[in-house]
């Protein structure tokens, strides 16, 4: 299209989003479309000839917003949020309209030194261990992936080379593909759904070890699995802990596991932080990552709760030689005249191209500033969202004896069932139909959870339109449809 026709479609494209934000009150959160419903609604191939922007635009409501989940609706509470916000936005237009694939430094200097210093800035911002900054204190530094099973991934393929390269040069008569099955992770079982996914694609088993009633892996746990392991002659590689566990946003005790992998064992820690590590923005929520500095590397979602839109994950590790030693393929056309000096961040990662991501962080950072952010986690006093609406969800449940909150709430998760004196199978049947019945009423959406067998529905406050007012409807909701199990 025409740079005229651009301008007047970029402003209705703005216009629209900001009404969408603005009216989403007035929406269903969770669509009532069946499976397929998409294909009635466009045609069965695409136009030989291009249409008016006008004829898209208008197809907008009638294709796109039939059958969307809104995550920013009030009604939402069922994943930890998916960031919005206009700065970010911003910098996604600079970034598709002044396009650059910045794989290596030369590929785009401004895109890969942009990246360093804001993963530098985030790290400071965070208070990180200074093993994660770039340069100054060694061989550690930060990247953008696109997601933290991305962000996984690239760290237990690093773990796995690095085992590799330990056991080959311990014994040489030995082939990789001896060593690779004698490979074990450990997580618990509160942990991700990625870790075992992540497990699959390295092909190295995983091991899920029991979090117990509190959903916390503890030191006891882990030397117990590793000692029986390394009896059966397996090699412990690689420890994924968790801070703000996807079930119950618990934390897995780094501290004590940290010991273990850096002091006892030689095993490469990940520490998950996706949803919480958000919240070391925060000074009084730092506690939660106590023994961080033992970890060989540290991820965080930046597009959960950290105003930078979806995607954009950011991945700090101890020493990026692990990461560039994996992963590190070349060719002539790749190569410039810098590459021994400066970052290509292409070995840090699984693709080849990426894009300038780092621009959305910039204008956050500098448009919301780390006084914005920290207020956005904390939402206290007169700002009326994220953990502090969590607690006041909390205080509604508790004044309600039919009801029990499960796991501690301490950042923005609350997790609550129906009580039934008897057996926990009894007790799981009730949540289950309680689960179905929200699920059908449509005024709420919600996802329950299973932990250590018992069954709960999940709360998660944080998104950007969950205000006090969002959470008594979603309160009522829930008060009214357990009349009805
Ligand atoms: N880890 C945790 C703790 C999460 O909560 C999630 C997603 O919610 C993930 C990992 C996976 O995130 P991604 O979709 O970025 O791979």
């Amino acid at each position: 299209i025409e740079p005229d026709t651009f301008r007047i479609a970029a402003t209705a494209m703005i216009d629209y989003i900001i009404n969408y934000n603005k009216e989403i009150g007035n929406r269903q959160t969770f669509p009532d479309v069946q499976p397929g419903f998409m294909r009635n609604l466009l045609r069965a191939e695409a136009p030989k000839v291009g249409e008016s922007w006008e004829d898209v635009y208008s197809d907008i409501e009638r294709v796109v917003m039939q059958g969307m989940t809104h995550w920013v609706a009030p009604g939402f509470f069922a994943y930890f949020p998916a960031a919005l916000s206009f700065p970010a936005l911003l910098a996604d237009l600079l970034c598709g309209g002044a396009p650059c694939i910045g794989f290596s430094w030369a590929a785009s200097p401004s895109c890969t030194e942009m990246e360093t210093v804001m993963m530098d800035w985030l790290a400071k911002a965070l208070d990180l261990p200074p093993c994660f900054i770039h340069g100054r204190h060694g061989p550690g530094g930060g990247v953008i992936q696109g997601t933290a099973t991305e962000s996984m991934l690239v760290t237990m393929i690093a773990a796995r080379n690095k085992v590799i390269s330990r056991e080959l040069s311990r014994d040489p008569k030995l082939s990789k593909y001896d060593i690779l099955p004698r490979m074990v992770v450990y997580t618990s079982d509160c942990s991700h759904s990625s870790v075992e996914k992540v497990g699959l694609l390295s092909m190295i088993e995983v091991r899920k070890l029991s979090a117990g009633r509190k959903g916390v892996l503890r030191r006891k746990t882990l030397q117990d699995a590793i000692d029986k392991d390394k009896k059966n002659n397996k090699i412990p590689t690689f420890v994924c802990a968790t801070l703000g566990t996807t079930p119950c946003c618990t934390y897995d005790n780094v501290d004590e596991i940290g010991r273990i992998c850096k002091f006892i064992e030689d095993i490469w820690l990940h520490i998950d932080a996706a949803y919480a590590g958000a919240a070391l923005i925060c000074p009084e929520f730092r506690h939660i990552a106590d023994g961080i500095k033992r970890a060989t590397s540290f991820n965080l979602n930046l597009h959960k709760w950290l105003m930078v839109n979806f995607d954009c994950s950011g991945l700090w590790v101890r020493d990026s030689s692990y990461l560039t030693d994996s992963a590190n393929v070349n060719a002539l056309f790749l190569e410039h005249q810098t590459q021994q000096t400066t970052i290509d961040y292409r070995h840090w990662q699984i693709p080849l191209g990426r894009r300038y991501g780092s621009l959305k962080i910039w204008f956050v950072l500098c448009m919301v500033g780390i006084d914005g952010l920290q207020t956005h986690v904390r939402r206290f006093y007169h700002v009326r969202r994220g953990v502090a609406e969590a607690k006041y969800f909390e205080n509604l449940v508790r004044k309600d004896e039919r009801f029990e909150i499960v796991f501690p709430v301490t950042l923005g998760l609350v997790c609550l069932k129906l009580k039934r004196p008897g057996l926990n199978i009894e007790e799981n049947a009730i949540n289950e139909e309680l689960n179905r019945k929200i699920q059908a009423d449509r005024r709420i959406h919600l996802v329950p959870s299973i932990v250590h067998g018992i069954y709960f529905l999940r709360v998660a406050t944080g998104s950007v339109n969950c205000s006090r007012q969002a959470l008594d409807n979603c309160w009522d909701v829930i008060r009214e449809m357990s009349q009805l199990v």
